[in-house]
């Protein structure tokens, strides 16, 4: 049985080792992305079993702000504010869910669209079975060479680097589950 408060205090240690701003967000810091993957997952089951727990989806929403995934962070932002009810919409949440809007504007360009990362997941998943992971991004280097403009390509590594995909293996289980 996971316990929300071990997993809240994962993601504290996570948002501390991250070294990332209160209001102008960036890339977490490597050492911070176990912990805040492992909290994110712990949480994604967490809140599967208890879909009405509002500080589960708070802290899910705030995990998936840590690793830049705003989209994800504002449809749990979302849930939390459903789950208040109509008469207790906290304002402090409104203007939170107005700034992950404004920052996933600003880090939008940097990620290549789902559609793309699922033909990137059916690359790497074929790579990865018949010749394994080598501990870099060469596949994934690879795929990015013939579908992504040039220019575009050193910011995307970036940014899947940022969420944990440090080699081909880990943009499989990382970035792309
Ligand atoms: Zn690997």
């Amino acid at each position: 049985m996971v316990n929300l408060n071990d997993l809240q205090n994962e993601l504290i240690q996570g948002q501390k080792l991250s070294m990332q701003g209160s209001d102008q967000r960036r890339a977490p810091e490597k050492i911070a992305i176990p912990y805040l993957l492992s909290a994110r997952k712990g949480l994604k089951e967490f809140v599967k079993q208890n879909e009405d727990n509002s500080l589960a989806w708070r802290l899910l929403s705030q995990a998936e702000e840590y690793l830049l995934n705003y989209n994800e962070a504002i449809n749990c932002l979302q849930k939390v504010i459903e789950l208040g009810g109509k008469d207790r919409k906290d304002r402090k949440d409104l203007r939170r869910l107005v700034m992950l809007k404004e920052n996933g504007r600003q880090w939008q360009e940097l990620n290549i669209s789902p559609e793309q990362l699922e033909l990137l997941g059916r690359y790497l998943e074929q790579k990865v079975e018949s010749s394994g992971c080598n501990h870099t991004l060469t596949h994934t280097k690879e795929w990015l060479d013939e579908n992504i403009p040039k220019n575009k390509k050193s910011k995307v590594i970036k940014s899947i680097q940022n969420q944990g995909g440090f080699c081909d293996c880990e943009v499989l289980m990382n970035v792309i589950d």
